[in-house]
Order: C-alpha cells, then structure tokens, then sequence
C-alpha cells in the first residue's frame, strides 16, 4: 500500500531499518546518545535559541498541541486561538477541556488568518498565549505565522506554532519568526513512524511555564528524561531510533531542498489534477505545498474515487471537518513528495477515471523521471 495520505506518510528503507534495530532500554547509555542527537538534530530543526527545551514526546502530534496549551497558560488566563479548520477547532477543544479563558478568531475554512483581525483582537485587552495552525491540513491552506508571531511579540503575548505539516519541509526558524513553542508529528513531513511528538519551547516560553496540569503532558517531566537523563516514563525507544534515522535524512537533504522538492511536486500533481478538472481549495497564495487538497471534477464522488484508488494499492484521505464529504487530501511530506509514489497514483486514477497516459502526463509535468 502506498501511503499518499497527510501522514502518516511511506518510510524511507533507512528509517525502517533503524526501526528493527535491537531493543534497548530507556536508561540504556545507547538510547542516552541516540537521545542526545536527536536533540540536536531538533535543535537545527526548530532553531529554537539558547536555553530552549527540545526533545520528542511519547504521543501524536495531539499530545503536543495539548502539551503546549496546557504548560503555557494557566486556567483562568486568557489565550487567543486562531482558528481556520479541523486542527484549528481541536485546540479550541483543548482549551475548554483546560478551562482556559479562550477566545476564537476565525476565518472561513480556504481563507488564511488575518493578520489585521489578530492585530485588533489583540489590542482589545490582554492575552498569555496565542497559538496558530501553520498548515491547516483539512483544507490546505498556509497561514501568514510571520506577521501573527510579529503581532503576538508586540503585544507581549506568548506564541505557540503547530508545525505539524510545515517543520522539516520547510526552514523554520523559531528564534528568527518569533516562536515561544512548536511542534510537530514523527509520522507526517519526517516521515518516521507515528508515535513521538518532537517539539522545543524557547528560554522565554520556559521562563513563562504555568502550572501544568495533567502529569504526562508536563513538560517539567518531559525534561527529566531528556536534559537530566532521569526516569519520567517508558521512553519508545525503537522510535527514537528511527525519528533519528528520518532527521538524518531531513537534514543531509537540507530543509530548503525539501521545500523546493514538495513545491515542485505541489505544482505538478496540481497540474495534471486541474486538466482532469480538479480544483484546488485553497486560494493560490495561501497554498501549504505540503498537504494538497482538492474538489474532484463534476460527476465524481470524492469517496468513489478513494475507493478505487485504495483497491489498486494507493490510500489518499478525504475531508475533514469543514472539507469533509467535498475533497481528497493527499500528503507532500517527506517521503510522499516523491515521483515514483505519484507515478502510481496518476497510473491508478487514470485506470479509475478511464483516463490514458496519465502517468506520462504527470512524468513530462514533473520534468524529470526517477529509476
Ligand atoms: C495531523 C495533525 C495534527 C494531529 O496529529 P496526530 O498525530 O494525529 O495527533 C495536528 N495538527 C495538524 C496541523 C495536523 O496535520
């Protein structure tokens, strides 16, 4: 089965090896270093500055997002959540759940935040925390986290940064933009199995920690295990072997060639799609290259398509939340934004659409073919 969904995404042979490497324990003083690079492959990952926290939670990229509403505000204090689709509406979920004093701004599902929004609401009283959605993977869309973090800075507000479809795809600075907390999933651009949320909280967001709530999503404890080297709780230790093995890979490639190659990907897939008459959701300049979403032609059914697709080996996603019933979704991250796993989903749709040369159609758009 070739997984073409936004995440979890194909393992690269790498990874997949590292992952049957012998078990060690979580104490082991192997683990221990292979623990150690992978901070500093985060590290370079995030740039989060110095003194920052970085390490890779036992969880999905869920545990993450909770993590960092839950450390970074209090009950009772006041978080500004910027909301434009399904990842959105969850961190509004966690909010409640924390009873924190949130407030949502929204845009409509395919629009970017506003800046000029963030910037009134902002100025309307107070706020702890403001947390975005980088790249919104229920409708594709890229939100402007520059000119938010710049906001968030100016009214001395934390910021937090779901990373999850953008980090590792594409250079992200933390110190640079102005992140206090980001994270992300080991199963969507890293490409390694699910399973460990990596993240890093800037000196600021640590200096600014509340009292967390909840004991795993402490990330006081997360600390214990990765900078004191002490126990906090079973560590999956064949997943950091292979998270290590999917960053090595990450960064011999460099963040700026995987951007340019899931662009390149973005822009040909797309093409071949818009002449059988798919439509994009997003608008053009807010398009995230890593996650591609779209409405199929007039007289097809999303769900239809998918299964035919599934049945010749191929597994793309539909929508969800505010695109659910209306798109398929498929995954640019890490190892999907290849040619070979789009050479068979082009041979596989056009056996489905009734469509010939497809697959050349696609292999002439991407401009180079892969042995
Ligand atoms: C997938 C995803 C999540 C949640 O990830 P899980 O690993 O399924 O918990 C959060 N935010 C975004 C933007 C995502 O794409």
């Amino acid at each position: 089965m070739i997984l073409l969904t936004p995440g979890p995404s194909p393992i690269h042979p790498r990874v997949q090896a590292a992952l049957a490497r012998p078990l060690r324990g979580h104490l082991d003083p192997e683990t221990l270093a292979t623990n150690r690079r992978i901070r500093a492959a985060l590290g370079r990952m995030f740039d989060p500055g110095q003194g920052a926290l970085v390490a890779a939670m036992p969880g999905s990229a869920s545990l993450g997002m909770e993590a960092g509403l839950n450390n970074l505000a209090d009950q009772g204090e006041a978080v500004l959540l910027l909301v434009n689709g399904a990842f959105g509406e969850r961190m509004v979920e966690i909010a409640q759940a924390y009873r924190h004093d949130y407030t949502v701004l929204r845009a409509e599902p395919g629009q970017p935040i506003d800046p000029e929004a963030v910037g009134r609401a902002l100025a309307q009283r107070p706020y702890k925390l403001v947390a975005l959605v980088h790249g919104e993977t229920s409708t594709g869309v890229l939100n402007p986290a520059q000119a938010i973090a710049d906001l968030a800075r100016e009214h001395g507000a934390l910021f937090m940064l779901d990373a999850v479809t953008t980090a590792s795809m594409m250079p992200l600075s933390m110190q640079q933009m102005g992140v206090d907390y980001a994270f992300t999933g080991s199963q969507k651009c890293l490409s390694a199995p699910p399973g460990l949320a990596p993240f890093a909280l800037s000196q600021r967001g640590r200096e600014h920690l509340g009292k967390a709530r909840g004991w795993y999503s402490d990330l006081a404890r997360v600390a214990v295990y990765w900078e004191e080297e002490g126990y906090f709780c079973t560590a999956p230790v064949s997943l950091h072997f292979a998270l290590e093995e999917a960053l090595n890979l990450a960064l011999e490639e460099g963040l700026e060639n995987r951007l340019r190659r899931a662009e390149a990907m973005h822009r040909a897939v797309l093409g071949v799609l818009e002449e059988l008459g798919f439509q994009a959701y997003a608008p053009q300049e807010a398009r995230l290259p890593t996650v591609l979403v779209v409405r199929p032609p007039q007289g097809w059914d999303e769900a239809e398509l998918r299964k035919g697709l599934y049945s010749r080996g191929v597994s793309i996603a539909g929508g969800i939340g505010p695109t659910a019933g209306q798109v398929l979704r498929l995954g640019l991250m890490g190892e999907s934004a290849r040619v070979e796993p789009y050479r068979v989903f082009f041979r596989a749709l056009g056996e489905v659409m009734h469509q010939n040369r497809l697959e050349e159609t696609f292999l002439e758009r991407v401009g180079w073919v892969q042995v």
